[in-house]
């Protein structure tokens, strides 16, 4: 089921929750609503469920609007974190409820409950109570019991913020499988971006009940357009300055550094630029080539096997954060080193707050 957003502003009495909110999910798209405590995900999850009227705007569901209709006639399914199974009925059992309730044929409730649980891999624990399973396998009676009447969108609120990070990473998986394989259209909402980037087609990114960017993840983190979007999702060095003509090309300038843009018609005046950790490198000397170096001494690094992370202190001022590789050995603290990237690699996240 394709969903349309258009404009929505919510009050709680004076206090304004969501801002002039926009949305466009395409059928079959697994799209996660993504933003710290507080942004207005789960406000903007009610509100497409129909269980909280908009104060302004519309929805739309596969081109009908939905504005004005009870949650009971938007047909989703909903799994949210600590769903309540009913707690003295069977696996089985409750899978089967949405079901029942619908009045289905006794043979159908059969054949569809028994194919929900091979799909969330539960078939050996039909019998048993809720009580008698462990919080992952609990999520996923919940997941089975709101995808077993075939709803054509599935609304998940932080569905896993309950679980340890072994099993959130399983279900992540299992989830990611589900939707593939059902084509239902999937909205999701949590805090975690490692979460968000893992499973979604697109991600809204959410903070103070504002869409700040809705991307895939790759240009989430490749080209964040905020500097919200920048600290959020994933690490970032983020230099303040400005953007001016320079001849043909176009400079960005700021206390510690200067770099020459590729993108000519980048604009110009206040701006920020960011640079990854995983895009710059540690030198001991100034490289030959045409890439950036910013003289620096090692604050502290933290080894996890694989790479090395740096914490460095610029020369002009600031920190700056950079991975380097661990085979070649580990830069002592307080040494003398060079930060360096090419000019390519930095993002221009537009005008500085
Ligand atoms: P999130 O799910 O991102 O943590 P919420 O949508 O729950 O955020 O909340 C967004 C804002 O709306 C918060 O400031 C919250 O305090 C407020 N809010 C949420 N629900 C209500 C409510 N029922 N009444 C009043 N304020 C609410
Ligand atoms: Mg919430």
């Amino acid at each position: 089921m394709s969903i349309e957003i258009r404009n929505i502003n919510k009050f709680y009495g004076a206090a304004q929750a969501l801002f002039d909110v926009s949305l466009s999910i395409r059928k079959g798209e697994f799209v996660t609503l993504l933003g710290p405590s507080g942004s207005g995900k789960t406000t903007l999850l009610k509100i497409i469920a129909g269980f909280e009227p908009v104060s302004s705007g519309s929805i739309t569901m596969a081109g009908g609007d939905v504005t004005a209709l009870p949650p009971e006639k938007r047909n989703f399914g909903l799994v949210f974190q600590g769903y309540a199974l009913f707690p003295h009925m069977s696996v089985y059992d409750n899978i089967a409820y949405p079901l029942k309730v619908r009045r289905l044929a006794r043979c159908e409730i059969g054949e569809r409950v028994n194919a929900m649980l091979d799909l969330v891999q539960l078939g050996r624990f039909a019998k048993r109570r809720p009580s008698e399973l462990s919080g992952g396998q609990q999520q996923r009676v919940a997941l089975a019991r709101a995808l077993v009447f075939r709803p054509d969108l599935l609304l998940l609120d932080e569905p896993m913020s309950a679980l340890d990070k072994k099993l959130r990473v399983d279900l992540q998986e299992e989830l990611r499988e589900i939707h593939r394989s059902l084509g239902t259209t999937f909205i999701n909402v949590t805090h975690d971006q490692e979460e968000a980037m893992h499973m979604s087609d697109r991600i809204a990114v959410m903070n103070h009940g504002r869409i700040e960017q809705y991307d895939t993840s790759f240009d989430l983190y490749r080209r964040p357009r905020s500097r919200f979007v920048a600290d959020f999702i994933g690490k970032s060095n983020i230099f303040s300055g400005s953007i001016f003509r320079q001849g043909e090309v176009c400079v960005f300038r700021s206390e510690r550094i200067e770099i020459p843009l590729m993108e000519p018609l980048a604009a110009q005046g206040d701006a920020m630029i960011m640079i990854r950790p995983e895009d710059a490198s540690i030198e001991t000397a100034p490289p030959s080539d045409r890439r950036i170096h910013l003289p620096a001494r090692v604050q502290h690094s933290t080894y996890s096997g694989d790479r090395v992370f740096y914490t460095l202190t610029l020369e002009r001022g600031g920190s700056f954060i950079v991975y380097g590789r661990a085979s070649s050995g580990i830069h002592a603290d307080g040494e003398p080193v060079y930060a360096t990237f090419m000019a390519e690699d930095c993002v221009v996240l537009g005008t500085a707050e």
